[in-house]
């Protein structure tokens, strides 16, 4: 059975921004309805001499909708205007492989590596092999952006990003393909890497990026807040939210690690992207539990649950909304699989005879 080989250039070019944000909407849905099987992720500690670094496996399968209805349109949320969801393709089922060493950066090499391998359902074949790093850039920012586009306030256009790597470059262009922006600044924990960003940011795009000295500074006035940082300690604290912002917290996926001090969680109305994983694996949700900012009943709901109409979004211009992202396999399998039909139409990709 031949496998596709499609790398980066194939999956940047493939999946733009906009076609992926419908296609993690249609995904987030049908997570939500109970239609896709995924075990929470299963995570090695390498022992390594040198540096740090995890072995992430994330398996999954969304299986053929079951019915016409499944795949329909939800209803419109309110002060959010959806495109009609993008039908899901029958029988998907795969599994990321990755691999996080978060020292990489310093040597010249993304944090996140690995590949996405899709299957033929019916013959349990290998029928392509996708690049992980692009391809989990792009769906990770495209699920802030359904978040983005359900939650923002409508007029949102100040944005606020802690954190200069590859998360926060594709929240730039998440954001940008959601809500008008009219300002935006940046800030990481090496100066020299937000004046980087914002150099290379201002060239791609028409918004000019400010780097900010301080997280503080950044956020201060942002009506969107994209955290993107692999910081294990608080670097957003509520009491510089600005009342009416929406976060997104993408990094912090661990039980351990949180971006968002507990002040900053308790001020928000918390949605995330799969309930069970934010109860296995969300430090920003379980350590504000553990220390009592938050109740147990703090998390509203998924996405998914928005999407259908199941919950409210935004109920007032002044209250802080917040999704924690924490990334799953179903999203990466809906991605892989929208690439791999655009690939076999348009003869992309290098196959390989196995
Ligand atoms: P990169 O390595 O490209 O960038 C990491 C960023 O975090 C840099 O700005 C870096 O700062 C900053 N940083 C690293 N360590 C610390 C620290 N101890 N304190 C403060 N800042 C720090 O990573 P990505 O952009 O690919 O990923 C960012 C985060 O998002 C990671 O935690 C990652 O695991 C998570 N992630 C989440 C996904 C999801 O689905 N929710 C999917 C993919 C990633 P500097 O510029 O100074 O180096």
């Amino acid at each position: 059975m031949p496998l596709l080989y499609l790398g980066r250039r194939e999956v940047e070019e493939l999946l733009p921004m906009a076609e992926c944000i419908e296609v993690m909407a249609g995904v987030l849905a049908a997570l939500a309805r109970g239609e896709t099987l995924q075990p929470l992720r299963s995570v090695l500690r390498l022992r390594l001499s040198e540096r740090r670094g995890l072995l992430g496996m994330m398996p999954g399968q969304i299986p053929a909708a079951s019915s016409p209805d499944a795949v329909a349109a939800p209803p419109l949320a309110p002060l959010a205007p959806l495109a009609p969801l993008a039908p899901l393709a029958p029988d998907i089922a795969g599994i990321k492989v990755i691999t996080l060493y978060p020292d990489n950066r310093a040597h010249g090499l993304e944090s996140h590596q690995g590949a996405v391998l899709l299957f033929d359902t019916g013959t349990g074949s290998p029928i392509a092999y996708f690049d992980a790093s692009s391809l989990t850039a792009i769906r990770t920012a495209a699920v802030s952006a359904v978040a983005t586009r359900l939650l923002a306030r409508d007029d949102a256009g100040d944005l606020a990003l802690l954190g200069a790597g590859v998360q926060a470059a594709a929240h730039l262009e998440a954001m940008a393909a959601v809500r008008r922006l009219r300002r935006v600044r940046v800030w990481s924990r090496s100066p020299e890497s937000a004046r980087r960003f914002a150099a290379a940011a201002v060239r791609r795009h028409a918004v000019a990026v400010e780097p900010a000295a301080t997280a503080r500074e950044a956020v201060a006035g942002a009506d969107l807040v994209c955290t993107t940082t692999a910081s294990p300690k608080p670097i957003l604290a509520g009491a510089w939210i600005a009342p009416g912002a929406h976060l997104n917290a993408v990094g912090a996926c661990v039980a351990t690690a949180r971006e968002l001090d507990g002040a900053a969680v308790a001020r928000a109305r918390l949605f995330v992207d799969c309930r069970e994983s934010a109860l296995n694996e969300s430090g920003d949700f379980l350590l504000a539990l553990r220390e009592g900012a938050i109740g147990e009943g703090h998390i509203q709901g998924e996405l998914g649950d928005l999407l259908l109409g199941r919950l409210a979004g935004r109920r007032d211009p002044a209250e802080v909304t917040l999704f924690k992202s924490l990334g799953v396999a179903v999203e990466d399998l809906a991605a892989a699989h929208h690439v791999y039909r655009k690939a076999v139409a348009a003869r992309r990709g290098i196959v390989l005879e196995t």
